[in-house]
């Protein structure tokens, strides 16, 4: 059969490199800006100063109140910041939260914004923001959203502790995992996805026997932009469902839920679409669930949502919720399913397939 496919790139610029973020100055002229509000959290504020005082003149200052999931009165707050200092472009340093302000300032201002990644999470390829207001996280896709430059550089990641390190690739293998099956998937996207798995599954034992292994901690950073490009580009589907509501409805932390759930949710699928997620079984061996469970325990990953101070009395709701407002999957979602998934995941229970 002929392929069919449609395929819409995004216009952004990647520099990638060790010593890398030592070009920031030279970005913010090339994009024709002159002061530069640096975003942290505030655990990462001391490295967002040194980088400010780097910045000299092309400096507006640091806002480090960056949080996790993107809290729309932080995000008030930095918009005072950015009128106050007349900030003409942004510097977000750290993992998605610091990235989730910058988008939310350029979604409100239009500003232009350098990503400098410090985690795995993917989000500064792709147009998409979560924000959250009175205890409701949304989600929208714009491509004002979607960051101008981004810069990895893997000496800024040396300092990630190993388990957020695990946690965070896996997190980011997730977003590749669903872009095998993707509806809406394409050759490019598929190719990308494969690679960035393969990517992760050579660097993270490196890493978590050696934190400070520059070539493995580039290769994950590597491994972080490809899954996050699959994720900007394709829709994903049951696993980033169910974490959604995890998250959003029990409160549980963004990337240990991705981290447990991923085997299970990929395991579930792989009965309706071995083909699809065969270079996942031929990266991590056994079959694509399998494969990736026994690697997450390699790694040292936590594998049970128990651990995640989930009670099992909440997995008939969180199969309700996961359940509700159809969404497209590869494999139909039924209310029984997805309970028993639930409850393997809750348990820490190896996955069929
Ligand atoms: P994070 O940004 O919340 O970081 C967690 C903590 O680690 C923070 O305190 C941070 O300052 C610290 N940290 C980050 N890098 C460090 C380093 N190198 N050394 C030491 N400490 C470091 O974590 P995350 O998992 O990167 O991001 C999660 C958030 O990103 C969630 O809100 C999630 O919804 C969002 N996200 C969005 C997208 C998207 O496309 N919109 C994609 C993935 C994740």
């Amino acid at each position: 059969m002929t392929r069919s496919f449609t395929y819409r790139g995004m216009p952004h610029e990647v520099v990638f490199g060790d010593g890398a973020s030592a070009g920031i100055g030279e970005r913010i002229d090339a994009l024709g800006c002159s002061r530069a509000l640096v975003l942290t959290t505030p655990h990462q504020a001391d490295d967002g100063w040194a980088l400010a005082r780097t910045l000299g003149d092309r400096s507006a200052g640091l806002f480090s109140e960056a949080a996790m999931h993107t809290p729309v009165s932080v995000t008030e707050q930095a918009m005072e910041h950015v009128a106050e200092t007349g900030a003409d472009c942004l510097v977000a340093l750290g993992g998605g939260s610091t990235t989730g302000l910058g988008k939310a300032i350029a979604y409100r201002t239009d500003l232009p914004q350098i990503v400098v990644p410090t985690t795995y999470a993917g989000s500064e390829v792709t147009p998409i923001l979560g924000q959250t207001e009175h205890g409701r996280k949304t989600t929208l896709k714009d491509p004002k959203v979607l960051p101008e430059v981004v810069i990895y550089d893997p000496a800024l990641t040396l300092g990630l502790p190993v388990s957020m390190s695990v946690t965070s690739a896996l997190n980011a293998m997730a977003h590749a995992a669903e872009g095998l099956y993707a509806q809406d998937r394409n050759p490019i996207v598929s190719i990308m996805a494969a690679e960035g798995l393969r990517a992760m599954r050579s660097a993270l034992p490196v890493i978590v026997d050696a934190p400070d292994d520059r070539a493995a901690r580039g290769e994950a950073l590597y491994g972080a932009w490809l899954c996050g490009m699959v994720l900007g580009t394709v829709g994903m589907a049951l696993h980033h469902k169910i974490c959604h509501t995890l998250g959003g409805s029990f409160d549980t932390p963004h990337a240990e839920t991705h981290a447990i759930m991923l085997p299970h949710t990929i395991g579930f699928n792989a009965e309706a679409v071995p083909e699809l997620l065969q270079p996942v079984a031929d990266i991590f061996g056994g079959t694509p669930g399998t494969g990736l469970f026994d690697f997450a325990g390699h790694v040292g990953a936590s594998r049970a949502l128990k651990d995640l101070g989930l009670s099992e009395a909440d997995l008939d709701r969180a199969a309700e919720l996961s359940t509700q407002n159809a969404y497209w999957n590869p494999r139909p979602i039924e209310h029984a399913g997805i309970r028993a998934l639930l409850q393997d995941a809750w348990e820490g229970r190896r996955p069929a397939r």
